[in-house]
């Protein structure tokens, strides 16, 4: 069709179209705010003159050492000012971000590099013994330079170059550069690997800039907001809060290691008003010690996800004064790309009946174009009944570019024009979605369905847990059956016993829900804080070999 002649005239210029990128956040907060403490990383603090300075002297380094427009340039750090300022100085200078996560081991990390085919590698110190390992397993080498935080634990220098010298290289001058168009990439994140060989997930700049706001908005991020890192940057660029805090100015507090001493004591010592935390931190947070008086009287909102919040997790960290808002999402979204929105009479509801809702993943994250429930036999949507199951699906400007150098993973993943997420919900009359399981995960017991997270949540009620998750066990007689590993409180240990978790269950789940074998264990966790099911499923299957068990 011929463009019409408005649009022949009114072609995109200079003065009405820029393309859309996280980036240009930094320059701006550096306009605005050029004074105000943009991180504090221990008695390190930087204005946001000087994050924009140094992240400017980081594209300019890597200039000058041949990264070129489109390179890959990894980072292995857990939260310090230096993955945030690869979050601006990376894409600033064209190149392509990949955060690694820091307790993947040197196989993974090696497949990582040569996958991307990283040209620069930045890393902490006190990682170093496994980077050495990793880097020994690679045919080419890439420029490693060292970052040397004074709380690292350890670890020796093994790069070319010290991080400060590798700056002080750049110049300043440089103005971070913007894409020449919006869909280049501006990050490449691995998934974790739980579903086979991790993948890399490639994202746009255009993605990031739309998912950043979003969060911005339903956080209610503003200048005077004090974020504190406990979410690691190196996943999925920390919920792209990366960008989002700094887009509204406000404080980054960067949080080396998650313990909830040190999570309570910069709560109280620098003003926290948001943190993001996934439910395992909560439930961290709920049973420790040190409790939230020492907070400087503000209510602290925390987006939690990456795995479905049990209702009486969420209730314990709404009755300490928290304020819960809980998001659903993937790698492949950019984080968030569902969140259960409030709605009129919520806060009137008692707290029981509000943590149930609230733990629904709800509706479409603003900027998401739609998200819904898809029949997996015939691709339809499910009724709004709240009961039939199906695949959780999405679609919109802050979904994935695809995966790299995996055309039929990408295939597989965008078929029939939606996103697919491999997590089996049900949709409700409201139009909110509700996570029951991952297709993987959920338990086939003589043919019914059981959703492991509706007997966690059951566990998770019990007042002696801490933790709790179900897998499925072999069974001769019914195919499957639920085994529930379960962590409880120390002073517990010796008073509640598996036949009272079971009889528990047995009292508040049909019988054929109610786990039949409970172990006490020590959860297996990926970096992120996510329980490895995959590892509960081997321990189901040979039960004499899981650690420190008492089996019922
Ligand atoms: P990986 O697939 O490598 O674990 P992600 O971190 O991208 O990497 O995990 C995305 C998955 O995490 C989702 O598909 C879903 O199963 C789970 N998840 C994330 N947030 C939630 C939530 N709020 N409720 C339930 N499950 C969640």
């Amino acid at each position: 069709m011929m463009p019409s002649m408005f649009e022949a005239e009114l072609a995109p210029n200079d003065a009405n179209y820029v393309p859309l990128s996280p980036v240009s956040f930094l320059k701006r907060a550096a306009h605005i705010y050029p004074d105000r403490d943009a991180v504090i990383h221990g008695s390190r603090r930087y204005s946001y003159r000087q994050l924009h300075q140094r992240s400017r002297c980081l594209a300019s380094a890597l200039e000058r050492v041949g990264v070129q427009r489109g390179d890959r340039v990894a980072v292995l750090a857990p939260n310090v000012p230096e993955l945030l300022e690869a979050h601006y100085g990376v894409p600033g200078a064209g190149a392509v971000l990949v955060s690694i996560n820091i307790r993947l081991e040197a196989h993974s990390i090696a497949f990582i590099l040569r996958h991307s085919a990283a040209k620069v590698l930045i890393c902490d110190r006190e990682f170093s013994a496994t980077v050495r390992q990793a880097l020994s397993l690679l045919e080419s080498r890439p420029l490693v330079i060292d970052i040397d935080d004074a709380q690292a634990l350890g670890g020796e220098l093994i790069g070319e170059l010290d991080y400060e010298a590798f700056l002080a290289q750049g110049d300043a001058r440089r103005a971070l550069s913007l894409p020449e168009n919006e869909w280049q990439s501006i990050a490449l994140n691995y998934t974790s690997g739980t579903t086979g060989d991790p993948k890399g997930v490639l994202l746009h700049h255009r993605g990031a800039y739309l998912n950043a706001c979003a969060g911005a908005l339903i956080f209610q991020l503003g200048p005077r907001s004090v974020y504190l890192w406990t979410l690691p940057m190196f996943h999925c660029n920390g919920w792209s809060h990366t960008w989002a805090v700094t887009l509204c100015g406000g404080t980054h507090v960067c949080l080396r290691k998650v313990q909830t001493t040190s999570i309570y004591t910069a709560i109280a010592e620098h003003g926290v008003t948001h943190m993001s935390a996934a439910p395992v931190v909560m439930s961290m947070l709920i049973h420790a010690e040190q409790q939230f008086e020492h907070r400087a009287g503000q209510p602290v909102a925390v987006i939690t996800g990456g795995a479905a919040p049990p209702s009486a997790v969420i209730a314990a960290m709404e009755a300490r004064g928290f304020s819960i808002t809980h998001a659903y999402g993937m790698t492949e979204s950019y984080g968030p790309s569902t969140l259960c929105m409030w709605q009129p009479g919520l806060d009137e509801l008692p707290l029981e009946a509000r943590a149930q809702f609230m733990g629904r993943q709800g509706v479409a994250h603003p900027m998401l174009e739609e998200a819904t429930v898809l029949d997996v036999e015939s691709g339809q949507p499910v009724p709004a009944d709240g009961v039939t199951l199906g695949e959780l699906v999405v679609r919109g400007n802050t979904v994935m570019k695809g995966y790299l150098n995996n055309a039929s993973a990408t295939r597989a993943a965008f078929a029939d024009g939606w996103l697919h997420t491999g997590d089996l919900a049900v949709l409700h009359a409201d139009g909110y979605v509700e996570i029951k399981d991952r297709s993987k995960d959920i338990i086939i017991s003589g043919g019914e369905n059981i959703s492991s997270l509706e007997i966690e949540e059951v566990l998770y009620q019990h007042p002696a847990v801490i933790e709790a998750a179900v897998v499925a066990r072999p069974d001769p007689h019914w195919g499957e059956t639920p085994h529930a590993f379960v962590t409880l409180r120390a002073d517990a240990a010796t008073s509640v016993g598996v036949d009272e978790l079971v009889l528990w269950c047995r009292q508040r789940l049909a019988h054929f829900k109610a786990p039949r074998h409970v172990s006490l264990v020590d959860l297996p966790k990926t970096a992120t804080g996510k329980i490895q099911k995959f590892v509960l499923r081997e321990w189901a299957k040979a039960p004499q070999e899981v650690p420190c068990q008492i089996e019922h």
